[in-house]
């Protein structure tokens, strides 16, 4: 099974492999780049069809999460960590443990969070092995959804007012796939702005209760692609964007929180090509991390807010260089993370010269 080679592998610092054979823990933990600080990212338990795509899995998460803290202009780097196994059927407290003694093992330079498939209850058992889980214990800022929510509305707006010139988004439509954590919580946000909200989840309860409580209109779950609207919100899941879903977008913003939306990087040139701008993703759903680099003892709720309310200047930054030069808003996210990293790296490599 190759490792340096699949396209996702991008040059990671690490990827370690962990076996506890009385657990049955299988996880994978993958740092990407610890440059600008401690590598942060969650702990996803899922069942993976093969233990390659458990690691494409990794490889891609961890280094998204290195391009998010970058761009948020956080000291952190990127890092994510998978278990193998059933969420439902395989946890034990044996399990999350062993998971904590992996974690242990990497001395700070990896940091474990909640992600899909794990709880704060699972991370609490790997606490007890390990300091360096974030979301938990002293000081913490509990679940980050609504931090998140925040975030990708302030991207939202800026995304409606960089494309229809508007400074409200009262009046604008907006279609929002998703109504978990984050997406109801951006319908609320929504709702209280004055926009006119189209949604669609699978958990039909979800549904009933943003018709009742926001006054939204409910569509079954494929046609929220093409509802005449002027906003695209995907909060649910990942690759939605693609070839048989683009062509049939009316938005002429794409704007939501969940990660990976592009099924393949070209699929940004295909939405630039029609006029749609697209919010990158990791740009906007920073709001989680953003929010858990301010947890600790002196956690000021006002300033995390604030800092994550930037993710508007951010989104404006990114829309104005892309449409300057001519490039998807995609590249434009990851060129400036990289650059803040290939910047502090050369200024490391001169201070360790002059020391
Ligand atoms: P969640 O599990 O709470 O909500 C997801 C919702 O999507 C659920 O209500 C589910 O029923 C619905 N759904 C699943 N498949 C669907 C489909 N085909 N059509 C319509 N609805 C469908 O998750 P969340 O925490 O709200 O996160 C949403 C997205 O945002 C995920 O992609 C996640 O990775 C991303 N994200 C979340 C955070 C966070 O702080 N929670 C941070 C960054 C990114």
């Amino acid at each position: 099974m190759a490792i340096f080679t699949p396209n996702e592998f991008d040059d990671h610092e690490s990827v370690l492999f962990f076996h506890d054979k009385k657990s049955n823990l299988k996880a994978i933990i993958a740092v990407h780049d610890t440059t600008l600080g401690p590598a942060l990212g969650g702990t996803r338990m899922w069942e993976y069809a093969s233990e390659e795509d458990a690691i494409d899995d990794v490889l891609r998460l961890s280094r998204g999460m290195t391009y998010k803290s970058s761009l948020a202009g956080l000291n952190l780097g990127g890092g994510k960590s998978v278990i193998i196994g059933n969420a439902r059927e395989h946890k034990t407290e044996e399990l999350f443990a062993a998971f904590g003694r992996a974690v242990h093992q990497l001395n700070g330079s990896y940091i474990a969070a909640e992600d899909v498939g794990t709880t704060v209850e699972d991370l609490e058992i790997a606490r007890q092995e390990t300091p360096h889980i974030a979301g938990i214990g002293e000081g913490n800022v509990g679940n980050p959804s609504p931090a998140t929510a925040w975030g990708v509305f302030n991207g939202l707006k800026a995304a409606a007012h960089f494309r229809y010139k508007k400074d409200t988004l009262h009046g604008l439509k907006v279609a929002v796939q998703g109504l978990g954590n984050v997406g109801y919580g951006l319908c609320e946000h929504l709702a209280k702005a004055g926009a006119d909200l189209v949604v669609t989840d699978i958990h039909s309860p979800s549904v009933e209760k943003a018709v009742q409580k926001l006054g939204a209109k409910a569509v079954y779950s494929d046609d929220i692609f093409h509802q005449d609207v002027d906003i695209f919100a995907p909060c649910a899941l990942g690759a939605v964007l693609n070839d048989q879903t683009i062509p049939r977008l009316k938005a002429k913003v794409v704007a939501g929180a969940a990660n990976n939306q592009l099924a393949e990087a070209r699929h940004a040139t295909d939405l630039m090509n029609r006029g749609i701008l697209y919010a990158p993703d990791y740009a906007i759903n920073a709001g989680g991390i953003i929010v858990i680099s301010h947890e600790g003892p002196n956690y000021d709720k006002k300033k995390a807010m604030k800092d994550i309310a930037g993710i508007y200047d951010t989104s404006i930054k990114i829309f104005t260089r892309a449409e300057q030069e001519n490039i998807p808003t995609a590249d434009v996210a990851d060129r400036i993370a990289i650059e803040r990293i290939e910047k502090v790296k050369v200024e490391n490599s001169q201070l360790a010269m002059a020391g």
